[in-house]
């Protein structure tokens, strides 16, 4: 056999991976608790997985939660060579665990990782490390016993090497750590009980914008969200929810917070119902593996008045400004408007502020489920397991004897 002259980088294995266990088990917070709140409090272990450029990916490790340590120097802490992703893991009816779409994700922070030259990887391998993951920590963190219980999932990927020249990172860890989270279909009261429910929208002003054509607005690197949080507080001081982020001088829709935006609307010509969604085209969006499912179903079951009585939709992906929202307000031709994302999944919007104009979403009426809902219950039939469907991973568990 011939002897490699350069030295072959070692590509990412999760099958190899090593697991060293607590001996300190922490407490499972109960639903509602204060830790569950703080959105901080993590299961007992987490995966981490070292790259460099001169060997490539080492053996991944599942170990017990601990903080880093990372040298003051490193190149994610000046640079923002970070990406990130946001997954669920599901405690289905059936007793089993699933994830939803993980090569989705996989793909995506691979894709990230290479916009913010960190290094690529065998993207399947993503879901097998979650797997190992949960065969730790699963049976404790989200008990058979709680069918539709679900941990938040967050796979990162940094650049921790100690090099703090401006240069491509020739070391990295992937880390992932696992979440209890609020149930956002069983968040408690809100503020004012007789608001109508469904978030509230404020839409950017001219001058603040979150992604450029040539940016990376469709990567989820952090650097695109610390930008975004003073937007994001006004909007909050103004008793709003969340940015809707409008770009350029058409003020064209692209995405809500971290959530992709639908609106359904009666098209003024054709007076057929469209549900339309902003197209991926210039790189500004986020392509959500919620808005992709959201768009794949609805053109599969709703494409025809079949189902639950709703009436049939055209489903379109293109661009269109908020003038557009605004005039289809004006014409009451608004039926539904919601967000898509994996955190706060399908989630109605109420109301939409544009400069000193507020504009009311309509929604279906009491007792009837309109498309947010019944997309909503499609998706958590397959994640929960009541629907078998391709779009479930199954994680094999150890059967307890
Ligand atoms: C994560 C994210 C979304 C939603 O993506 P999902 O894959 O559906 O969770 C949408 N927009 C932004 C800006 C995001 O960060």
């Amino acid at each position: 056999m011939p002897v490699a002259t350069s030295p072959t980088l070692n590509g990412l294995n999760a099958s190899v991976i090593k697991v060293t266990r607590t001996t300190n088990p922490r407490p499972v917070p109960l639903p509602g608790s204060p830790e569950e709140l703080s959105h901080s409090y993590c299961t007992d272990h987490m995966v981490t997985v070292r790259w460099t450029a001169t060997h490539g990916w080492e053996t991944p490790e599942v170990r017990p939660f601990q903080n880093l340590s990372i040298p003051p120097t490193a190149s994610v802490l000046h640079y923002a060579t970070e990406c990130f992703e946001g997954m669920k893991v599901y405690r289905g009816h059936d007793g089993k665990l699933r994830l939803f779409r993980p090569d989705c994700n996989g793909e995506r922070l691979s894709n990230s990782a290479k916009r913010a030259s960190l290094p690529e990887f065998e993207y399947e391998e993503l879901k097998k490390l979650i797997a190992k993951l949960m065969q730790v920590d699963g049976a404790r963190w989200l008990p058979k016993s709680q069918p539709e219980a679900f941990l938040y999932l967050r796979p990162t990927l940094i650049a921790n090497g100690p090099n703090l020249g401006v240069q491509i990172p020739n070391e990295a860890l992937l880390f992932i750590i696992a979440v209890p989270w609020p149930d956002p279909s069983k968040a408690p009261a809100q503020a004012h009980p007789t608001a109508k429910p469904g978030l509230k929208l404020l839409a950017s002003p001219p001058d603040t914008i979150r992604a450029w054509p040539g940016g990376f607005g469709y990567a989820k690197l952090g650097a695109n969200y610390g930008p975004s949080l003073q937007a994001h507080g006004h909007a909050k001081a103004q008793g709003l929810d969340q940015v809707l982020w409008l770009f350029g001088p058409e003020r064209l829709v692209t995405e809500a917070g971290a959530s992709n935006f639908f609106i359904v609307w009666r098209n003024a010509e054709s007076k057929k119902l469209e549900m339309v969604t902003p197209g991926l085209e210039n790189q500004l969006i986020l392509p959500g593996v919620t808005r992709r499912s959201v768009l794949e179903l609805a053109r599969e079951r709703l494409s025809a008045d079949t189902a639950g009585g709703l009436e049939a939709v055209e489903v379109v992906e293109r661009q269109f400004g908020i003038d557009e929202i605004e005039k289809a307000w004006k014409e009451g031709r608004i039926v539904e408007a919601f967000v898509s994302g994996t955190a706060y999944f399908i989630s109605p919007v109420s109301t939409i502020r544009d400069g000193g104009v507020d504009m009311d979403m309509a929604q279906p009426a009491a007792g009837k489920a309109g498309y947010a809902a019944q997309i909503r219950e499609w998706l958590g039939a397959i994640m929960f397991g009541n629907e078998d469907h391709p779009w479930a991973y199954v994680i094999e568990e150890e059967s307890e004897k």
